[in-house]
């Protein structure tokens, strides 16, 4: 059975996170996205765990299920801090874990080291030997997935805290690596070649156009921690991944958003990373990372990988047509509100549905801009320190846009 999940979630208690967000925000936005299964955030937390025992009922295959039926299992993400090989180190891991008494039990390890009540996302000293042996002790069924592995700041691969290698970070225990959370651009480098990949969206709220923005496609028999674990580890059992254009991240290209400098790897390498405008070193992007990393061309395609969707949200897509920016808006709710009901879910609008019945329901140019989203076909303009990336639409579509804007409210 094909199952989508979305396993780096936190809840409300999560530094820069929505201080709203529910067990059930997270259900009813995942069922409306199309998401089968999600995991629970922040599962060591004081004041979120006891809301998911509270709330949630855990099966003897360590799936928890809401009062509506609803799944997940647990899960967290934890901050290290550390030094290594002569550098300030900043990972952030995923964890997964089999069951609550093993949850217990990581929650009583942790105590030892320090505090974890005042972030969902806590900081520990430890490094990531030492914390992948102590979850070993409680469990070898805990999974440890390297977060976001890319992002320039908390990624184990990052351009400021992070290391060449997932061997580098883990030495002889990278053996008990198996996933990354990352993306199709871990194909140019040969040595990521023996981890999965895996995408989850580290969502910071629960809305629609963040839960669920990137999400790994499952084929699992029956659905049991085992199973998802299994697949995590072999690889056998992932399908494909849900993954955001990586153009389109707050830190693609290189630049300076203060000066308006902008540019791809090949041109700031040339000017030794330095701003032609201020002359100080710019803001360095995953894009030259992979760079620096890569031992395969551009466009590698590697065989036999699980497919990818490169997909940017529905309520995105909406917004670039109609040029509106606030995604909570009357108008952009009420149109994703008529696809969903028209299709049932967001994925299914992104991915499955049929021209003509999409055309029943929106204007051609959102037709146009959900199946070029589909086809990967989106021209974008790559984000920059901390800039997001922007839908650039064509000329046809600016057209039937600004037709459009005249009979707008
Ligand atoms: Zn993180
Ligand atoms: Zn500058």
């Amino acid at each position: 059975m094909k199952i989508i999940g979305d396993f780096h979630i936190h809840g409300r208690y999560a530094q820069a996170c929505s201080k709203k967000t529910t067990l059930e925000d997270l259900e009813r936005n995942a069922c409306i996205k199309g998401l089968h299964i999600l995991g629970t955030g922040d599962a060591q937390h004081p004041l979120w765990h006891k809301e998911i025992t509270s709330k949630l009922t855990e099966d003897e295959n360590g799936i928890l299920w809401s009062k509506t039926k609803f799944p997940f299992i647990w899960q967290t993400e934890i901050s290290l801090m550390y030094s290594q090989g002569g550098r300030g180190r900043r990972i952030h891991h995923v964890v997964l874990f089999p069951n609550g008494e093993v949850v217990k039990q990581f929650i009583d390890a942790l105590l030892k080291k320090g505090r974890i009540d005042y972030d969902g996302r806590p900081i520990f000293g430890m490094n990531s030997i030492e914390f992948l042996d102590m979850l070993r002790s409680i469990s070898t069924d805990i999974e440890v997935i390297p977060g976001h592995a890319w992002t320039s700041f908390f990624g184990i691969l990052g351009s400021k805290s992070g290391f060449d290698s997932v061997e580098e970070c883990f030495q002889e225990r990278a053996k008990y690596i198996h996933a990354i959370e990352s993306g199709a651009m871990n194909w140019r480098i040969s040595s990521l070649d023996k981890y999965n990949i895996v995408s989850f969206s580290d969502p910071h709220s629960s809305h629609p156009w963040r839960l669920g923005r990137e999400a790994t496609i499952f084929d699992l028999k029956e659905l049991t921690y085992k199973n998802i674990l299994q697949a995590i580890r072999t690889g056998i059992g992932i399908k494909g991944t849900i993954e955001t254009p990586p153009e389109y991240g707050k830190y693609h290209f290189d630049g300076h958003r203060a000066c308006g400098v902008m540019m791809a790897p090949a041109e700031s390498r040339k000017l030794n990373k330095q701003c032609p405008k201020c002359k100080q070193e710019m803001t360095i992007g995953v894009e030259y990372r992979v760079e620096q990393l890569a031992d395969r061309p551009v466009g590698y395609v590697k065989p036999n990988a699980p497919f990818f969707h490169s997909l940017i949200p529905l309520h995105e897509l909406l917004g670039s047509v109609y040029n509106i920016k606030l995604m909570t808006s009357k108008k952009l709710t009420a149109l994703y509100q008529q696809l969903i009901g028209k299709f049932g879910t967001e994925y299914n609008v992104l991915l499955e549905a049929p021209q003509p019945a999409l055309a029943q329901v929106v204007d051609p140019a959102v037709v146009q801009v959900i199946l070029k989203n589909r086809a990967k076909d989106l021209k974008l303009q790559p984000g920059y320190d901390g800039v997001y990336g922007t839908i650039l639409l064509d000329q046809a579509d600016k057209a039937l846009k600004k037709q459009k804007a005249l009979t707008d409210f």
